[in-house]
């Protein structure tokens, strides 16, 4: 028999959790501040009128909710003692870390989870999309073939904060991916490129620099900034000349590359025109 299980939050991602609990034959009990979420969910999940009630009626207990105030507001007053409960609200590191102290406080073992999917993507075996979790080691080994049946499962650590830390280092540089793709689009589009020619090209360049990322975190561990490194700042600099004036001769704002830029040109500045991003991964933490 399959593991009960609450959820409460029927989102767009909540509702997408709850179909693939249901497809794979989990009793599943829902709750949704608006009621009128639920209704698809009637008569294939127990339909529950309240949080608290929810929250009772199973031991394993996932949160599907937009941030971290609905999560104090649904449940402020709810017995948590003795549940497993599994947070997959997005929030920061600093939140799941004291969210995990609150359950812990409550009686509660605690995961904290950060979703690496969009809906589509849920329960959709072969999809690319996963879960990280992280907190209570004895919740994800009691429970972590529940937890994958939405989407793969992969444990970072005890620490309650880690979910939530690999979730918004992955999007951060997806954001970095995102900025070069806007700005790559606006230097073409006045001119007779076609977009949707120009995408391939696009793609197909950015997937073959990514590998980069290998050589750079292995300088990070071993400490050599210089070695290893194929194109170097020094370089890269002299380079981002012409990245600026072509910007400026399209019409085009260089307001995505200029900060990077200034990174890269301090650390120049700063006698280390040999490395690569190694180091400026350092000088960004200094601030
Ligand atoms: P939706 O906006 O579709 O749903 C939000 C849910 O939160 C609804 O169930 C809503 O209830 C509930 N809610 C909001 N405020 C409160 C409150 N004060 N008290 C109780 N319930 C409340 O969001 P999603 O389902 O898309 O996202 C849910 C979580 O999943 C978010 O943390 C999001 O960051 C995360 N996530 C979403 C992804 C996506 O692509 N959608 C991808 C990865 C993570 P009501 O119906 O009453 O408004």
């Amino acid at each position: 028999t399959k593991t009960p299980l609450t959820l409460l939050g029927l989102g767009a991602m909540g509702a997408a959790l709850a179909e693939a609990w249901l497809a794979a034959d989990h009793p599943l009990t829902v709750w949704n501040r608006t009621p009128a979420r639920a209704d698809p969910f009637a008569g294939r999940a127990a339909v529950a009128a309240t949080a608290a009630e929810a929250v009772a009626a199973n031991r394993l207990v996932v949160l599907c909710l937009l941030d971290e105030d609905s999560i104090a507001e649904t449940l402020a007053d709810v017995d948590l003692a003795g549940k497993d409960l599994v947070n997959l609200t997005t929030g920061t590191p600093a939140r799941a870390r004291a969210r995990a102290e609150w359950a812990r406080e409550r009686g509660a073992r605690f995961l904290d989870g950060g979703i690496m999917a969009v809906p589509p993507m849920i329960g959709v075996p072969g999809s690319g999309g996963y879960v990280f979790y992280s907190g209570s080691p004895d919740l994800f080994e009691e429970h972590g073939a529940t937890l994958a049946v939405p989407a793969g499962a992969r444990y970072v650590g005890e620490d309650a904060g880690f979910a939530a830390l690999h979730d918004v280092a992955l999007l951060s540089g997806m954001t970095g991916l995102f900025a070069g793709v806007v700005h790559a689009f606006a230097l073409i589009r006045e001119e007779e490129v076609r977009p949707t020619s120009f995408a391939p090209l696009l793609a197909d360049w950015l997937t073959a620099m990514t590998p980069f990322v290998h050589g750079l975190a292995e300088r990070l561990e071993s400490g050599d900034h210089t070695t290893g490194v194929v194109s170097n700042l020094a370089m890269q600099s002299a380079a981002n000349a012409t990245l600026v004036a072509t910007a400026e001769d399209q019409g085009v704002s260089t307001e995505l590359l200029a900060p990077y830029f200034a990174l890269e040109e301090r650390h120049v500045a700063a006698g280390h025109g040999d490395e690569d991003g190694a180091g400026l991964v350092d000088r960004l933490r200094a601030g």
